[in-house]
């Protein structure tokens, strides 16, 4: 009788999905492994692209894993996990964001068997970690320094690198080029850490070959009024005014509130607007300066008094251009046109406007401090050139980190077959059910070398039985041999010099792990109910809205 009256426990409400335990681990491995086959295929030089079109008709093409994480829209909440790692690989180190994606799924599809098989997730966890943190070590034992060479020496290294990464991408078949572009364009911003120094200009048409490095700024030629053809197009030697005001007629009328009893008075309105403003543009021509540039508009009247005088204007000039010329040029950016001194005046060896394909460009070479550079990229559809956007941005990054932590590991799938050796090795040594774990994650390593061969159309297996006998070797002499994918052989990949920065390598190691590991540790996943009538939504969605409003003046105001 009283077992009756026990009350029944209403924990989640009802509608709530949950999933818990082995099968909800499985569902979640086998998501991951499903995102993992998608980007598998875009790894290495000879990886494919994908295509990518939104409903809003956009289409993207590219090669590079974070860019596709991006635009694939993944629902399933545990594969999210994979496009927050190749987000923050991207962020990080830049490249292989498809490298830390396949390894992720790797290792989880590696530890399938196991929890099938009932063994505890926390003892996969716990081994992966460890095997993660030898493998880390390893990198970093086998890495070779490129530090204290001569800066010739040093250019040669950072374009192989470079090279390295172009390889895989749209614009490979040019990778010398490129990679010679990239160096000089990083060694040129020194060790200045905004990446926004290096700016890329993109001029649909033309061939790749034709695009260019500014040592300085480049950008698109303003809209500008009557009088600009007047202007002069070239100088050596110009002082630059950067100013961030309007130069036009309207602006005065507009910013005062005036009441007149007297019509008579109105001409000495019209007078003083325009006394303001000669007064304005006088100062700018007694700085001295040659070229003017402002953030805002520069209006007919100021084109045309700065045309009679021989100085070449341009407004409404991009704030990052405007910033980046302030900081190639050496100048200051002025709020007002009182008391120019020299002193925040820019220059540059040669200030002109050039025309690059359709556009026209202005283009400030030579720049004093040199803390910039620009790209423009050349080349047939819009899309094709966004692509190289994407790889340049890439090969930058991989210079730039190469530049600040200057040690590079063997590319070619070469560094993960030696770690995955060192592994193995290490696994033997150990007793219990760790040794199978580690030796899983040791065999996972071996999926970069595998994909770099299947992409290219070789026998996986032999390539890799040959690499795996190379590695074994006792004498070491081994530890460097990849995959050659122009034959489909193996190779010695630092005599190749594919090289990659080792902190790409750790990145991807750690990031990947610790996916894999978060991956592994849920077995359940809540999903709470929609709201039951469509009112209920209305009014809770109302609501919501109401309160978050509330909060979001008030945030503004505080
Ligand atoms: P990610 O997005 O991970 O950088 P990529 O498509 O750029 O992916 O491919 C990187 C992989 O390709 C690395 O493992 C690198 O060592 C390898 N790789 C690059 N160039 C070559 C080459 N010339 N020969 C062999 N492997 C290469
Ligand atoms: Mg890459």
């Amino acid at each position: 009788m009283a077992s009756m009256m026990q009350p029944q426990i209403i924990l989640l409400k009802e509608g709530t999905d949950t999933s818990q335990g082995k099968a909800q681990l499985l569902s979640n491995i086998n998501a991951v492994t499903a995102v993992g086959d998608v980007v598998r295929t875009t790894l290495g030089p000879r990886g494919m692209d994908k295509l990518i079109h939104d409903d809003k008709g956009s289409v993207t093409i590219s090669n590079d894993g974070a860019t596709i994480m991006k635009l694939l829209d993944i629902v399933h909440p545990a594969a999210k996990i994979l496009v927050d790692i190749a987000k923050s690989q991207d962020s990080e180190v830049g490249d292989g964001t498809t490298t830390v994606v396949l390894l992720a799924a790797e290792f989880l599809k590696e530890a399938k068997p196991f929890v099938e098989d009932g063994v505890h997730s926390q003892n996969l966890i716990r081994s992966y970690r460890t095997a993660s943190a030898l493998a880390i070590e390893k990198v970093k034992e086998l890495a070779v320094s490129i530090e204290g060479k001569s800066v010739e020496e040093k250019k040669g290294l950072l374009a192989k690198c470079a090279a390295t990464t172009l390889s895989s991408k749209l614009i490979g078949g040019e990778k010398e080029f490129f990679a010679t572009m990239v160096v000089d364009a990083v060694m040129a911003i020194g060790d200045d850490d905004r990446l926004n120094l290096i700016g890329i200009k993109k001029v649909p048409g033309g061939n790749m070959r034709d695009s260019f490095l500014v040592d300085g700024v480049a950008f698109k030629k303003t809209f500008s009024y009557a009088g600009f053809e007047q202007q002069p197009k070239k100088f050596d030697n110009p002082k630059i005014l950067l100013l961030n005001i309007e130069l036009e007629l309207k602006s005065e009328k507009e910013n005062a509130e005036i009441r007149l009893s007297d019509p008579s008075q109105y001409q000495s309105i019209v007078d003083a607007e325009w006394n303001i403003i000669y007064d304005k543009l006088d100062k700018c021509v007694e700085s001295g300066a040659k070229v003017v540039l402002s953030r805002l508009a520069i209006g007919d009247l100021a084109t045309q008094y700065f045309a009679d005088r021989d100085i070449f204007c341009a407004g409404r000039v991009a704030e990052e251009d405007l910033n980046r010329v302030a900081a190639a040029a050496g100048g200051t950016i002025q709020t007002s046109v009182n008391n120019i001194i020299p002193e925040v005046l820019g220059t540059c060896e040669i200030f002109e406007e050039k025309q690059v394909g359709g556009e026209r460009f202005n283009i400030f070479s030579g720049c004093p401090s040199g803390r910039t550079a620009t790209i423009v990229l050349r080349g047939g559809a819009d899309q094709f050139i966004e692509e190289a956007e994407r790889s340049l941005h890439d090969a930058i990054m991989i210079v730039r980190r190469a530049v600040k932590n200057s040690t590079v590991v063997p590319g070619g799938g070469a560094i993960d077959m030696e770690i995955s050796k060192y592994l193995r090795q290490h696994s033997r040594t150990i007793a219990g059910k760790s040794q199978l774990f580690i030796n899983s994650y040791a065999k996972a390593l071996e999926v970069i070398p595998r994909q770099l061969c299947d992409n290219a159309g070789f026998d996986a297996t032999d390539v890799l039985n040959k690499l795996r006998q190379k590695h074994a070797m006792q004498s070491g002499e081994g530890a460097s041999y990849g995959v050659d994918i122009n034959t489909g052989g193996i190779a010695d990949s630092f005599a190749n010099f594919v090289w990659e920065p080792a902190v790409v390598k750790i990145n991807a190691i750690n990031a990947a792990t610790e996916a894999a590991c978060l991956i592994l540790s849920v077995d359940e996943t809540v999903k709470n109910p929609k709201s039951e009538s469509a009112q209920g939504d209305a009014a809770a969605g109302a609501m919501g809205r109401g309160r978050g409003g509330g909060r979001g003046r008030g945030m503004r105001r505080r």
